[in-house]
């Protein structure tokens, strides 16, 4: 039995993606992010696919006990790091590595009684994004404090963040970068700041760690710039069945609103993926699809639990028949971005819990 919506997952394309990264970055160390749900693929076994990162990255503590629960034992860092003592203390527990990324957060560490050292910490500095980190100014007091921590095991590692990296030849990239690098010459610390566009486009970022995301699930991190022309292969195939086929006469209307209107007899057909699936509404009336080797228009608004999708070009299509949104070559995710005025990223981390997640490889 097979059942829809499905998100068929890659794990050899998985593992064929965090070989382009060591390829473009082969000096590097790779700690792999798999917050929001390792971009909708499941953390779980994305984290155990991805062994051969030297670390994991998430964003929140939460996301990083459910890893530990499952017995994931690498080095797993906090990205937004802690916000009160008790979480401190369960990041110990668990063995979590948080980013400092403010002064309060720092101070945390002098209040917190923990019931072991925090290891592979990290401090983010602000240089040119502004929205997380110390300023550099303030860097060389911090890592002294950390340093001296009883509290905190082994070398602390700088970080920052790029705001531009999909436009390679931004200036304010290489501002970026020299403010990092004056720090890290300052104090003569490990430093991380690529993400997948950077690992790709700016060489002089790599430094001894990167942090590849959505790079690792196939996706391209630039506007311009086709996956496949990058060497990444697709991870999820999104899919849904046809669970009703219907012959329209002219003028008659499809959906809420009737936001779409036959101009002639033809079939339209429905499928079993929704917004509430995390199917954007916004590809109302402008998505496409991929059903019985075609490309066909998603007609009128996306429900919480279908679309309905224009079949007048095919033959033989019948109910249970599957459909693809997403994830095959004719009809990769960076388009259907691009229909929904929206990037990969926030498509891939929507496809919530009522789509299987089925895996391969
Ligand atoms: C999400 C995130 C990344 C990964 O970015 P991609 O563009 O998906 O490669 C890297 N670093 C930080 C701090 C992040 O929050």
């Amino acid at each position: 039995m097979q059942t829809y919506p499905v998100a068929y997952i890659d794990i050899t394309a998985l593992k064929h993606n965090l070989n382009k990264v060591k390829a473009f970055a082969p000096d590097s160390k790779v700690m792999s992010v798999i917050k929001a749900n390792a971009y909708g693929h499941g953390d779980i076994r994305v984290a155990i696919a991805l062994e051969e990162s030297d670390a994991f990255a998430v964003a929140r503590l939460s996301e990083g006990i459910h890893l530990r629960q499952a017995g994931i034992k690498k080095n797993i860092v906090l990205l937004e790091g802690v916000h009160d003592i008790e979480q401190l203390q369960l990041a110990a527990e668990n063995g979590l590595s948080p980013v400092f990324h403010n002064q309060v957060q720092i101070d945390l560490l002098s209040d917190a009684e923990l019931i072991r050292p925090l290891q592979f910490c990290w401090l983010m500095i602000e240089t040119g994004m502004h929205r997380l980190g110390i300023s550099t100014d303030s860097l060389p007091a911090a890592i002294t404090t950390l340093r001296n921590s009883h509290k905190i095991n082994g070398e602390i590692g700088v970080m920052t963040h790029f705001a531009n990296a999909d436009k390679p030849n931004d200036c304010r990239n290489k501002s970026q970068m020299d403010n990092l690098l004056e720090s890290k010459e300052a104090k003569n610390v490990t430093t991380a700041m690529a993400n997948s566009a950077a690992i790709i486009s700016l060489p002089g970022s790599h430094q001894q760690w990167i942090r590849p995301g959505v790079m690792l699930y196939g996706s391209s991190p630039f506007p311009d710039k086709t996956a496949d022309g990058l060497g990444l292969k697709p991870v999820m195939k999104l899919a849904a069945q046809i669970i009703a086929i219907e012959q329209l006469q002219a003028g008659e209307q499809v959906g809420y609103g009737g936001d779409w209107q036959a101009q002639k007899e033809m079939k339209v057909g429905t499928v079993n993926i929704g917004y509430g699936d995390g199917y954007s509404r916004q590809l109302s009336n402008k998505g496409k699809v991929w059903v019985h080797n075609q490309l066909v228009d998603v007609l009128g608004r996306v429900s919480m639990d279908m679309i309905c999708i224009d079949l007048s070009s095919t033959n033989n299509v019948k109910i249970g028949d599957e459909v693809i949104l997403w994830g095959i070559e004719e009809l990769q995710i960076d388009s259907i971005a691009t229909y929904a005025n929206s990037i990969s990223y926030e498509l891939l981390c929507q496809v919530n819990n009522r789509v299987v997640r089925q895996y391969d490889g």
